[in-house]
């Protein structure tokens, strides 16, 4: 079970925010998989936690080239 500790200490390792400065956000990062509209989950090993799409952290990462642009790896 993830205790809030440990949550909060992931967070705070990845410099997860809650909005994102850029275009870069979690609902176009590779470790993002939607759960609902505007909700999803981070698979990065480090963050493992539900985020929000417009959220961002350091990890972001862009979504590997499917060949079919806009398609999400996954989902
Ligand atoms: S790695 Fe960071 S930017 Fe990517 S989905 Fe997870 S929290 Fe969002």
């Amino acid at each position: 079970m993830q205790s809030v500790q440990e949550l909060k200490r992931r967070a705070e390792e990845g410099d997860l925010w809650s909005f994102s400065t850029t275009d870069d956000q979690c609902d176009n990062c590779r470790f993002y998989k939607a759960l609902k509209e505007g909700i999803g989950y981070c698979a990065h090993k480090d963050l493992d936690m539900v985020v929000g799409a417009t959220w961002w952290c350091k990890l972001w990462a862009p979504l590997v080239a499917t060949g079919r642009p806009g398609q999400q790896q996954g989902s």
